[in-house]
């Protein structure tokens, strides 16, 4: 147990925007490595093959490696760092977010702020403030300090929010779950069968781009041309306040969840031969 703890804290400790996926890239193939031949994709994704004793089918089972983040798009004359967001973020999670920007020289601490409510008109206080309206500070007091530190358009940037057990320890908080939990899930399947006869081979995969439509996913289905596809993801959980069970079902601890549709795809039901 301590041991899978260890490496969902790896997975999900470790940044990777999309495009920008080399560190938990490296991360998640340091675990595939004992576990077969570790391969990769032109964009970055990497996967591992377990060989069984056929050939195929050849059987696809993971997720994807990047996590919704941002990057710098430029500093201001003041030092503060604007941002553009890498995948589907909605404002309201985002103010007084501790990130860090990954710069040339190392990471580099800072907080998401706007403008202060207390000179807003109330009607402006009411409101939602935008994404394009706010700012990450770092502390630096000029553009030229903040580019000394190292900091460049392009940087990428995550939260800074470290995996931590709750007090029900079955519980665990962290950013990017979404999707480094398929990612695990692929290893751990990986990890079982070394000691499995199986008659297919099974590839454990990992892609990148994911959050800004679906790329490290054709690219790896082109390298490995599988037959079947188990895609492993996040889903939203139904045990929270507010969330009726025609909106979800899903709760946790429940088991896992089986989508029948999404707006992209109608998987093939499970009676159809
Ligand atoms: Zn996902």
């Amino acid at each position: 147990m301590q041991e899978l703890l260890q490496m969902l804290k790896a997975l999900t400790d470790a940044p990777g925007v999309p495009g920008n996926e080399k560190i938990v890239r490296d991360v998640t193939a340091s675990y595939f490595a004992p576990l077969g031949e570790v391969i990769s994709d032109n964009l970055g994704g990497v996967a591992c093959v377990k060989a069984g004793t056929a050939s195929s089918p050849k059987i696809v089972v993971g997720g994807h490696l990047d996590e919704i983040g941002f990057m710098v798009a430029r500093i201001t004359d003041e030092g503060y760092i604007k941002f553009q967001p890498l995948g589907g973020w909605v404002s309201q999670v985002l103010l007084a977010q501790r990130v860090e920007i990954y710069t040339r020289n190392g990471p580099i601490l800072g907080v998401i702020g706007a403008k202060p409510p207390h000179i807003l008109s109330p009607e402006d206080r009411k409101k939602l403030v935008e994404i394009k309206d706010m700012y990450i500070d770092i502390g630096a007091a000029s553009q030229d300090e903040a580019t000394a530190w190292g900091v460049r358009p392009g940087d990428m940037i995550v939260p800074k929010m470290e995996f931590a057990p709750l007090h029900n320890e079955k519980f665990l908080l962290a950013k990017a779950w979404d999707n480094r939990i398929g990612c695990a899930v692929a290893i751990e399947v990986l990890r079982r069968l070394q000691t499995e006869t199986h008659p297919n081979t099974v590839y454990g995969v990992a892609t990148v781009q994911e959050e800004v439509g679906l790329r490290g996913a054709r690219t790896m289905a082109n390298l490995i041309e599988p037959n079947v596809a188990i895609v492993v993801d996040t889903a939203i959980a139904g045990d929270t306040p507010g969330v009726t069970p025609d909106e979800v079902q899903a709760k946790l601890g429940r088991g896992p969840v089986v989508l029948i549709y999404d707006a992209l795809m109608i998987p093939i039901p499970p009676c159809v031969s």
